[in-house]
This record gives C-alpha cells, sequence and structure tokens, in this order.
C-alpha cells in the first residue's frame, strides 16, 4: 500500500496523543483532536484562554500551524477564512 505524506493521522491517534484535556481552555464535554479536518469546534469551549496546540505532537505530524481549533474551527476552516 502505498503511503501518502501528511496522511490525517486516525482520530484513535490522535485523541491518544491531544493535549487538549490539559490545556487551560479546555472544558470537558467528550471531545478533543479539534484540528483534525473531520473535526468541529467544540460544542462548551467558549473561552479562550490559552492553547497547547503549538506543542502537541499531532499538530507538528500533521503540518499544522494554527491554534484554538476547538473555538475557530479545523485547520481547513481557518485556511478558508480571510
Ligand atoms: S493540535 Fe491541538 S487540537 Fe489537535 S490534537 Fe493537538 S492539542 Fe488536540
Ligand atoms: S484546541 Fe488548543 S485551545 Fe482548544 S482545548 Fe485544544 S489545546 Fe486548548
Amino acid at each position: 500500500m502505498a503511503k501518502e505524506q501528511k496522511k490525517e493521522m486516525s482520530e484513535k491517534e490522535v485523541k491518544e496523543k491531544c493535549l487538549c484535556t490539559s490545556c487551560p481552555s479546555y472544558v470537558d464535554c467528550k471531545e478533543r483532536g479539534f484540528c483534525r479536518s473531520s473535526s468541529s469546534k467544540s460544542k462548551c469551549i467558549k473561552k479562550e484562554q490559552g492553547c497547547l496546540c503549538p506543542a502537541c505532537p499531532v499538530e507538528q505530524a500533521m503540518g499544522y500551524t494554527r491554534v484554538f481549533y476547538c473555538t475557530r474551527g479545523n485547520d481547513i476552516e481557518q485556511s478558508n477564512k480571510k
């Protein structure tokens, strides 16, 4: 099977590595991995109080460069704004 570069990590892998649950902005409603293209914004995180995404291994592996995916939308949604 050919391997594509920067292929999205599986949802399971993202959820395992995601740092959101340790983030000061995080409100627990059983969500995380907001950066993935199939994810949507959080239903319960409304206040931006710091973001751990720049330190996350998922963000580095995927080549993402944004922050606050939980309140601003996943990587694709944020790149479509402007
Ligand atoms: S980059 Fe942010 S949203 Fe994505 S998995 Fe890491 S901590 Fe979670
Ligand atoms: S996306 Fe960023 S701000 Fe939102 S909970 Fe995850 S680490 Fe925190």
